[in-house]
């Protein structure tokens, strides 16, 4: 049960040192109420009140790790039902499924076909991150195969507990999630997964089995545990990942944890997997499991998890800043417009399509496209006229020239005025006519 501010205030030490970063103890915990804070912000909180702390503001479902490195990947610890109550925290982890029953030369040259899936968009590399070794017999050689010739992390996927064993333990070091444990294996699986410390997954017969199979691994020591809730058809996978985001989110423990999802055993057509991939990534799948990796269905899906897991209270911004694009120089015109990400990299790839050299001038405008920001008085043409000024530009140029945005082209007097002996275009309102523009620009 998540405390009010004024019952976290009572544990705090009230001295009101301000080492935690806010004004006093009181504020902090109110930050700390409202998930505005991290308790670990406050070094003197004593052991009995961080105990009690960490107890009660523990997200309804527990966060946990999976693998290692840059693939490693996080998920769980989501606070809200909707995107627009909050954020999502913890994109979906991706994953592809290996048969153990495929050479190793085989396995390497797959993965190394699925680290080719990465695809740069609005400044982040987005790529799959996890492979699903499924097998026995050789579960070791082709869990190592995946490691030895990739940076993915690994899901082991065996009910032949000495077959997971021996391939946890040749995983040592990259945090495998194990399992799957069951009613009928729990025990040797939490053993397992104790003695390596990493995660398990849990499946279960159906959504009735979940709580009591959640109950006895917590009870046998397992921490991180990953749910499955056996559903093998698209109505049964998307209703049970519905119920149990509910269930953890109205406070039953035994479901706050996050969820595993296997669109590759309820169908083998790739495209339908996708497409039950893309309803589960919407609808709260910590992880889910296609049969292989196709650039028609990674691409997508990796595009709908970065947009449904991106913060809808705070716009992507770029850094304030000069840009310089195809190597330009003392002659090269220059361009000014917002620090919305979308418009930056729209911008960007037009310019740097045109191969016009160019110098591209982010203004700061709290992440708002040029008329947003325009309306909102972020970009204002005394405010633009001073931030072109300070910007550094003038020691990188001969010229005194700038292009403005078409949709701000009403700054243009404003600018002007501030920016006096300057020469202020108004280039076109559409990034696409860039090119052209460019081309037919000179500078003076
Ligand atoms: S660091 Fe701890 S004791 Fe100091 S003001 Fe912050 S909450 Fe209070």
């Amino acid at each position: 049960m998540a405390l009010t501010g004024i019952q976290i205030f009572k544990l705090l030490p009230g001295t009101n040192c301000k080492k935690c970063g806010a004004a006093t103890c009181l504020a902090f915990a109110m930050n700390l109420a409202s998930g505005k804070a991290e308790l670990d912000a406050c070094p003197d909180v004593s052991e009995e009140s961080r105990e009690k702390l960490s107890a009660a503001s523990a997200p309804p479902i527990r966060p946990l790790t999976i693998g290692y490195g840059d693939t490693a990947t996080k998920i769980g610890g989501e606070t809200v039902l909707f995107r627009h109550e909050k954020t999502f925290y913890n994109p979906t982890g991706i994953a592809a499924m290996i048969n153990d029953s495929e050479s190793d030369a085989d396995i390497a040259t797959k993965v190394k076909r699925f680290m080719n899936f990465q695809y740069l968009r609005v400044g982040l590399n987005l790529r799959p991150e996890l492979v699903v070794v499924k097998g026995a017999a050789r579960l070791a050689e082709a869990a190592k195969a995946v490691v030895d010739n990739s940076d993915m992390s690994v899901v082991l996927y065996s009910e032949d507990t000495a077959a997971l064993k021996k391939a946890t333990d040749a995983l040592a070091g990259k945090n495998p999630l194990i399992g799957p444990a069951t009613m009928a294996n729990c025990d040797e699986v939490a053993k397992i997964a104790l003695e390596a410390k990493v995660p398990v997954w849990a499946k279960a017969a159906n959504i009735d089995e979940v709580a009591d199979l959640t109950k006895k691994l917590t009870a046998a020591g397992v921490k991180d545990i990953v749910i499955d809730s056996g559903a093998r058809t698209v109505k049964d996978a998307f209703t049970d990942s519905v119920a149990i985001r509910r269930a953890a989110l109205g406070g039953n423990r035994d479901f706050g944890f996050p969820t595993i999802a296997f669109p590759c055993e309820i169908t083998d057509n790739l495209a339908m997997q996708t497409a039950i991939s893309a309803a589960l990534i919407a609808k709260y799948a910590g992880v889910v499991v296609l049969s292989d990796f196709d650039g028609a269905s990674v691409f997508p899906l990796l595009l709908e998890r970065l947009n449904i897991f991106t913060d809808p209270q705070r716009p992507m911004t770029v850094v304030q800043d000069i840009y310089p694009i195809n190597n330009p120089d003392e002659n090269s015109p220059v361009l000014v417009t917002t620090n919305f990400s979308l418009t930056y990299f729209i911008v960007s790839g037009e310019v740097e399509g045109s191969r016009v050299p160019c110098w591209l001038l982010i203004k700061e405008a709290e992440g708002l496209s040029v008329l947003t920001a325009w309306a909102a008085g972020k970009f204002s043409g005394d405010d633009v006229g001073m931030f072109v000024k300070k910007s550094g530009i003038e020691e990188k140029i001969k010229h005194k020239s700038v292009i403005i945005p078409g949709y701000a082209a009403s700054i243009l007097g404003d600018m002007e005025e501030e920016l006096s002996g300057w020469k202020v275009s108004i280039g076109p309102r559409e990034a696409a006519h860039l090119p052209k523009f460019l081309k037919d620009y000179t500078v003076s």
